[in-house]
């Protein structure tokens, strides 16, 4: 966030002499509607419904934390020439959500976080342990967890795109849209299966404080190391809190991420004599793996961490 307080107009210009000096300016020939996104979430719906007739840009790169990623000012350039940026429009990107608000009246900005109403406070599915937990917070940004508030953002995408598109081209768009709704809406089917079934618990334990949308989703709890950002490392009083919840609740199972270090959540599988095992927010692309920013790859993907997690036959 440290670039939050800058002056906007400052960044643009001094990433424009950048953008000047270089031969390789993002899509200086191509003249189809370009979409600027800050998740991989976004990147994957705004591909899979614009197909060839956007150019969709993430401008964080993969293995990198949506919450602590500071653009370039070549990223605020890629910003000011967008046709349409899609923004979370809760916490996560702060300096995004401020970008955009002196965007030329050319940039036309979607916030997913309108499309997904009702939004969840910070911390509402997350069991208390004290003081420490986060209360009465802004909204949790992580609405993407959650397919059909996905499917939501989807739908408001479908027409903000083919506003943009040449007319031919409007139809196959909106049934790319009508295509991803139902996928989503699939994809919702699957995991309400897997999890809704005869699981031993319903309480999850993961690294930062990310799945609140799909515990709200699919019935569950959840207990984290973490706050809402990643960033936050705990003490060891709160380590030996989540250690109780945890063996009270009878999890022996630790679910940590991609891109953040697993040194405390090892610890704590040792703790309570537990294991762990992977599940990805769906921030970023996770460069170890050949899913790329395949938003129904990785949520499938989570799948078999989460029925371990819970006791899923
Ligand atoms: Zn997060």
């Amino acid at each position: 966030m440290s670039s939050a307080g800058l002056p906007i107009l400052a960044l643009l210009l001094a990433g424009a002499l950048v953008a000047a000096g270089c031969t390789s300016a993002p899509q200086a020939t191509d003249d189809r509607p370009s979409v600027v996104v800050t998740l991989l979430a976004y990147q994957w719906l705004a591909t899979a419904i614009g197909g060839d007739s956007v150019v969709v840009t993430n401008i964080v790169p993969p293995g990198s934390s949506p919450h602590e990623f500071d653009p370039t000012p070549r990223d605020l350039v890629r910003l000011y020439e967008a046709d349409l940026v899609l923004v979370n429009g809760v916490e996560i990107e702060a300096w995004f959500t401020q970008a955009v608000k002196d965007l030329p009246s050319s940039v036309k900005v979607l916030r997913a976080a309108d499309s997904a109403k009702p939004l969840l406070a910070a911390g509402a599915h997350t069991i208390s342990l004290g003081e420490s937990d986060e209360e009465e917070g802004p909204n949790d940004p992580h609405l993407w967890l959650d397919p059909i508030r996905l499917a939501a953002v989807g739908d408001d995408l479908t027409d903000a795109l083919a506003s943009l598109v040449p007319v031919e081209e409007r139809e196959s768009l909106v049934a790319r849209g009508q295509s991803v709704h139902r996928q989503l809406l699939d994809l919702n089917a699957t995991i309400g299966t897997a999890l809704g079934g005869d699981c031993a618990r319903r309480t999850i334990l993961t690294t930062h404080d990310s799945m609140a949308y799909l515990a709200d989703r699919y019935d569950l709890s959840v207990v984290s190391i973490l706050g809402i950002s990643p960033d936050e490392e705990p003490s060891p009083a709160r380590l030996q809190q989540i250690a109780e919840a945890a063996t009270e609740r009878g999890i022996t199972t630790i679910l940590v991420e991609p891109n953040i270090s697993t040194a405390t959540a090892q610890a704590l599988a040792e703790q309570i004599h537990g294991t762990t095992q992977p599940l990805d927010p769906v921030e970023s692309i996770n460069p170890h793996t050949d899913l790329g920013a395949d938003y129904l790859k990785v949520m499938t993907a989570n799948l078999p961490s989460l029925e371990v997690a819970l006791g899923c036959p």
